[in-house]
């Protein structure tokens, strides 16, 4: 039996599968923080430094943990990351769903991450074992686990590289080499029209465009009752930079869960016209 054709869904995180950002549903409580506090010193910081927001972020997370002697080392950041909340539908069984769908239909679908926030967060999350590879941000930890420095710290630009990982099956973010040896399009393991993008536009344009200049789909969302999220979602449209916008509702049936199926017949019937072009 030959290998089934990839679909690769990859899905931003805060905001796209989980409410807000996942440093606020327990950590910056933790610190004794409210978030609009720590967000805003995060960005002042950073614009004033002209730095990377996601590199002081990281800082900051170690700097309030420390000053408030609340523990912050790799398996805090795991419990703070069991904590984190989703969309509904989101870990009521999306992930399946689809992945039965793309088997229905002649394909194997894998789920992909691809984030600004803690990749150790995601992967103690309710729904980290549904990921093929989680692309995030992560520290460097000293013996005893302590994070002592940021490791990789995964921004708006750099999220396209993890794009190309995908479509040229290098998921290892270490492998510098691999992903930029040249493949021709037709040999490499997910082609880009096999893609769905999945984000809400903070930190997504770039992926989105990607994926949609280059013959995938891309959906960005918002929270179901947030009108003024709903206007941004609309503008990227109405910029096509997207397919499709639709509430972050991942239950069965809902606008999302129906363009994602679409877009699976769709890729589906892509390939099998392509395997009997090759017959
Ligand atoms: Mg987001």
């Amino acid at each position: 039996m030959t290998r089934r054709p990839i679909l690769a869904i990859a899905y931003d995180f805060d905001g796209t599968l989980s409410p807000g950002s996942m440093q606020e549903h327990s950590f910056i409580p933790e610190i004794g923080e409210d978030k609009e506090a720590f967000w805003a010193r995060v960005n002042g910081d950073a614009a004033r430094l002209k730095a990377d927001n996601i590199l002081v972020y990281m800082h900051e997370m170690v700097k309030a943990a420390r000053k408030q002697g609340v523990r912050f080392r790799k398996e805090d950041i795991q419990r703070h990351g069991a904590r984190v909340g989703f969309f509904p539908g989101v870990a009521e069984g999306w992930f399946a769903r689809q992945r039965e769908r793309g088997a229905a239909a002649g394909l194997d679908v894998q789920h992909y991450i691809i984030s600004s926030g803690l990749k150790e967060m995601i992967e103690a999350s309710a729904i980290g074992p549904e990921f093929a590879a989680i692309f995030a941000s992560e520290f460097k930890y000293d013996a005893n686990d302590v994070p002592e420095w940021a490791a990789a710290s995964v921004n708006y630009t750099n999220k396209t590289q993890f794009l190309f990982r995908i479509n040229k099956g290098v998921l290892d973010a270490g492998d510098h080499a691999a992903v930029n040896r040249y493949v021709p399009e037709d040999e490499r393991p997910v082609p880009f029209r096999n893609m769905i993008y999945v984000g809400d536009g903070d930190t997504d344009v770039p992926c989105m465009r990607t994926v949609k200049e280059q013959g995938g789909v891309s959906i960005a969302v918002h929270p179901p009752e947030d009108a003024g999220l709903a206007a941004k979602t609309a503008q990227l449209k109405a910029d096509r930079r997207v397919h499709f916008t639709a509430r972050a509702d991942f239950t069965e049936g809902s606008g999302l869960d129906v363009y994602v199926a679409a877009a699976i017949e769709k890729i589906a019937a892509v390939e099998r016209l392509t395997a009997l072009e090759r017959d």
